[in-house]
């Protein structure tokens, strides 16, 4: 099992922290941990730092944050980020959100900022981990115009068609607990190539039960798809953790 995108550096996570770390090196393979600004990149990596081979860092910023980001701001953090390639699996997350920010320009700065983190990706050479709300189709086309070749969809909520669109290019999916209520997820998943299926979490947000996610409720995720799809729990377990081994090129056996 292994545990694409979740944020362990966040708040709820303050009180007991390490105990939950502790745990899940027992349960899981690996975990990715990914940052949302500026500050939380020094907590990612600090994170990293402190388990290496298990906790894995990508560094990003949350489109929500991005209309707000100065040029200035933006490229000092694109230089941290590239002086620290050796130390992460990749860039994210990064996207557009035309959930939470509406007004056009706003938006247009949004998409200048992606577009800054497509480039930086191609450069680095490494996957991008995308947060798309409300916005797959126009994130999409962005993602292809950048000839970026590996990507992550996180969190997928998106339609059966835009699914396989998704994936017909070679881009993958990550399924989160949020499959486990979802009609149109179950369907989108239902014909999904398991090839192009990761599974993560997003904790501390999306928990099955509205408290506070954590990263071993990857299991429910597995489950689920295995529901879907009509195969066994190893066998989801088998296909999606070598799928992140092969994204993220971790050194997990
Ligand atoms: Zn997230």
């Amino acid at each position: 099992m292994i545990d694409v995108h979740c944020h362990l550096t966040f708040e709820a996570f303050d009180s007991d922290r390490e105990e939950i770390i502790r745990d899940l090196k027992k349960r899981l393979k690996a975990v990715i941990v990914s940052s949302t600004d500026v500050e939380d990149a020094q907590g990612v990596l600090k994170l990293y730092a402190e388990h290496p081979s298990f906790l894995y860092a990508t560094l990003g910023l949350h489109p929500v944050y991005a209309p707000d980001m100065d040029d200035q701001r933006l490229e000092s953090y694109l230089r941290f980020i590239r002086d620290r390639r050796s130390k992460i699996v990749g860039i994210g997350e990064v996207g557009l959100d035309y959930h939470w920010v509406k007004e056009e320009a706003r938006r247009e700065r949004m998409r200048e900022v992606f577009s800054r983190f497509l480039e930086l990706a191609c450069e680095l050479d490494l996957p991008i981990v995308l947060h798309l709300r409300e916005a797959i189709d126009s994130g999409l086309r962005m993602v292809i115009d950048s000839g970026v070749k590996k990507v992550l969809f996180h969190c997928f909520t998106g339609k059966k068609k835009q699914a396989q669109e998704i994936t017909s290019y070679g881009y993958y999916i990550s399924l989160a607990p949020n499959i486990l209520k979802s009609k149109d997820l179950k369907r989108a998943a239902r014909t999904l190539s398991l090839e192009r299926v990761l599974t993560e979490t997003d904790s501390p947000y999306l928990d099955p039960e509205g408290g506070r996610n954590t990263p071993q409720n990857v299991s429910l995720v597995i489950q689920r798809i295995a529901e879907i799809q009509g195969l066994s729990w190893e066998e989801v377990d088998h296909m999606t953790t070598q799928n992140a081994q092969v994204l993220f090129n971790l050194g997990v056996g």
